[in-house]
């Protein structure tokens, strides 16, 4: 059973494929926060900007199989594309549900399939894929991939923690909120003086579009 918070097809906002037509599959839950706001302090990670409770975001719902959830998620890619349909599993963390089944039916059915990570769950394989992204202090057990994207500054995590992994990019991520603008001046200075890291900006909230 996958319990899935959202379904919606957007452009990816953040990092490297920043830009490109997707499928997103929110799932509920994470293991870092309960997601509800008296538990905020406390939490592991607590800058959290996201609603993954429950299933009763647009297209949410549970899904008994894999086969079952992927012909649902083919409904939002455009018919007649030639590209083949783009997923990317987020959450909440999409870890604790996304499994070797759904991975595999997904390619199956000619999905190329993408995953937002904290990084702290073991992966199904063969994800196509593979974005972590460190919150706070928690240790990562995913230590290569195709990108990593901090979001910047945070308390008890730096750059310099993740900078001799095995991934392909490295992106630095302003953090939201009030002082989203301060945020963004030190992101840019520390990528300027450490050019391994790129700036990633969350455009889907700069443009405003979901
Ligand atoms: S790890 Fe991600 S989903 Fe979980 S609380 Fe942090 S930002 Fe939210």
């Amino acid at each position: 059973m996958y319990s899935v918070k959202e379904i919606f097809y957007s452009l990816q906002g953040e990092g490297s494929q920043s830009g490109r037509a997707s499928i997103f599959c929110r799932f509920t839950g994470c293991n870092l926060w309960s997601g509800r706001e008296q538990d905020r302090e406390k939490a592991v990670c607590n800058f959290c900007d996201t609603d993954f409770i429950g299933t009763d975001g647009q297209n949410g719902g549970k899904f008994a199989t894999a086969a079952e959830l992927c012909s649902f998620l083919s409904r939002f890619w455009p018919e007649n594309s030639q590209q083949p349909p783009y997923i990317i599993f987020t959450g909440g963390e999409p870890a604790l549900q996304l499994d070797q089944a759904l991975v595999d039916q997904c390619h199956q059915d000619g999905f190329e399939v993408a995953i937002e990570t904290n990084g702290t769950k073991p992966l199904p394989q063969n994800i196509d894929w593979i974005c972590v992204s460190p919150k706070a202090d928690a240790e990562i057990i995913i230590t290569s991939g195709d990108e990593l994207k901090l979001v910047y500054p945070q308390a008890l995590t730096s750059p310099e923690q993740f900078q001799d992994m095995a991934f392909n990019e490295f992106y630095l991520q302003p953090l939201d909120g009030p002082a989203r603008a301060m945020h963004t001046k030190d992101t840019l200075a520390y990528c300027l003086k450490h050019p391994q890291w790129k700036l990633s900006l969350q455009n889907h909230k700069v443009l405003g579009i979901d």
